[in-house]
């Protein structure tokens, strides 16, 4: 019997079972393709994910695999540079190819010691006092005391659950793909600018190699079901820019539409939904995977928790208290966004007044903060600005805080000297450092970095321990 069951090995999947692994939980994915994706696309790991996995040590390991982006130009794509002021060691955007990024957790995930099973679709699932009976589609049958649903848009698990996916329908379909071109860079640079200032669902951006990235609304295009072909590209090129831009030799095609939509609720009694499973979006400022892997980064610790035996009694339900608003917003703002990339009169002046308005840098920053999720603050009650906030990764006489938080624990940081964590050490790490560059006396981080106590009283401490690690150990 395994203590969890994750069904799909996407990012979010794998990025949650690294967590539970972290604390000796027995996992198995059960993955329903046979082989890793090879569906190239580029995804934009924000910045708030690049601190995860600075947080985990997994940075070091994406880097090579990446190109660096300025943090700037993600909010509609209005082309704005970077704002001043973003209080983050990982200010920038890394580019990478999806499957690079979901193999690259997949295997810190099974080196955490994680068992992946490919060719393995749930297709059904009974859950009782103890555990959870998983069902393959071949009949095979598994337990474990949890299953959670990383498995994507169309989630069996979710479906099953019987939980409600409102919003709405998808509207507005988009080409989306990688190809060769027939004519020259500077040719298509100067039609794509001027084509943009019409049209902003409309890209052709080299992608290295002779490689383009094509954009492209899909208007007209028929049956949603099948795959679109290069013949659909070259038409939609040719009804826009007046050329199909001699397009050739497609690596990949595929199409997206802005269907959005959040699942009523994220836990139903001993099975969880975490990642696309949870939550469907237009890829507008490139948020969705982002929006997974940290959903498995809040859930990760909790349910280690509860199965370790020590989480106090409404943690996990504070994981869909903290990541459902939290979806809630990322939907918002990319409707927000599929607005202003309309080509009606009335979308378009907002999009000017908005371009206008992001010139003063408090926009420009709130925004960028708002897709990087750097500017997210869990209502953990009243108290300072600070708490419930991310903490930024500050140097230590150490070195760096976040060299600090690879094993998942908690971490007192303390500038007092004189508080401790007591009968919780087993679970929180201690850090005395009067010269820690923090404005506050003490903060307690929780495993993903957040900060759940600010003060130096060792009494109200022992209070806010409590709260998030459990009982102390005698
Ligand atoms: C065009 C486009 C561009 C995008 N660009 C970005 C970007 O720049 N940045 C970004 O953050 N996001 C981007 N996204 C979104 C991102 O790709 C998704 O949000 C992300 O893949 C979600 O990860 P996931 O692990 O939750 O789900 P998925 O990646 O969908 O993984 C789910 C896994 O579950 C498996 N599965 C499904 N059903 C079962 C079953 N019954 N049993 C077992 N396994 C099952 C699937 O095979 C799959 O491996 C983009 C999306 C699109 C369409």
């Amino acid at each position: 019997m395994f203590d969890v069951m994750i069904a799909g090995c996407g990012p979010t999947g794998a990025m949650l079972a690294a967590e539970l692994r972290l604390h000796d939980v027995r996992v198995l994915i059960l993955e329903k393709e046979t082989e890793p994706t090879s569906f190239v696309r580029i995804v934009g790991l924000h910045i708030r994910s690049l601190e995860l996995m600075a947080m985990r040590g997994l940075l070091d390991r994406v880097l090579p695999h990446g190109r660096r982006r300025p943090a700037a130009g993600f909010f509609a794509a209005i082309p704005k540079p970077a704002p001043t002021g973003l209080d983050s060691a990982y200010s920038y955007l890394l580019g990478l190819p999806q499957p690079v990024i979901e193999r690259l957790l997949e295997e810190h995930a099974t080196e955490l010691g994680a068992q992946v099973r490919r060719g393995s679709a749930v297709t059904g699932f009974a859950q009782d006092d103890e555990g959870v009976t998983v069902e393959l589609a071949d009949g095979e049958k598994l337990r474990s005391r949890y299953l959670v649903g990383c498995d994507g848009g169309r989630s069996t698990v979710r479906k099953l659950l019987g939980v409600g996916f409102p919003g709405e329908p998808s509207r507005t379909e988009t080409l989306m793909g990688e190809m060769e071109v027939g004519v020259p860079q500077e040719e298509i640079v100067a039609k794509v600018a001027e084509i943009q200032q019409s049209h902003q669902r409309f890209w052709l951006r080299p992608f290295g190699g002779g490689i383009y990235s094509v954009l492209v609304p899909a208007a007209g295009i028929g049956d949603r079901a099948e795959p679109p072909t290069l013949a659909d590209f070259q038409r939609q090129l040719r009804a826009i820019a007046g050329t199909d831009f001699g397009v050739h030799s497609p690596r990949w095609l595929s199409r997206f539409g802005d269907a959005t939509r959040l699942a009523e609720r994220y836990r139903a009694g001993r099975v969880l939904l975490a990642g696309d499973a949870a939550h469907i979006h237009p890829p507008l400022g490139g948020q969705g995977l982002n929006l997974g892997v940290q959903d498995a980064f809040n859930l990760g610790w909790k349910l280690a928790a509860q199965i370790r035996g020590w989480a106090p009694e409404t943690l996990l339900d504070t994981y869909q208290a903290e990541r459902h608003p939290v979806a809630a917003a990322v939907l918002d703002n990319t409707r927000a966004q599929m607005e202003l990339q309309s080509t009606e009169p009335g979308p378009q002046a907002v999009r000017r007044l908005l371009t206008e308005l992001m010139d003063f840098e408090e926009v420009n920053r709130h925004l960028m903060e708002k897709i990087t999720a750097i500017g997210i603050r869990y209502d953990f009650g009243e108290g300072p600005d600070l708490l419930g906030r991310r903490m930024p990764d500050i140097d230590l006489k150490q070195g760096h805080l976040y060299g600090l938080l690879h094993h998942g624990r908690g971490l007192l940081l303390d500038r007092t000297e004189r508080l401790t964590a007591g009968g919780w050490s087993d679970r929180v790490d201690h850090l005395s450092d009067p010269t820690a560059a923090l404005d506050v006396p003490c903060v307690l981080l929780r495993p993903d970095g957040h900060i759940a106590w600010i003060g130096d009283d060792q009494h109200d401490l022992n209070t806010h321990l409590s709260r998030w690690f459990g009982d102390p150990t005698t």
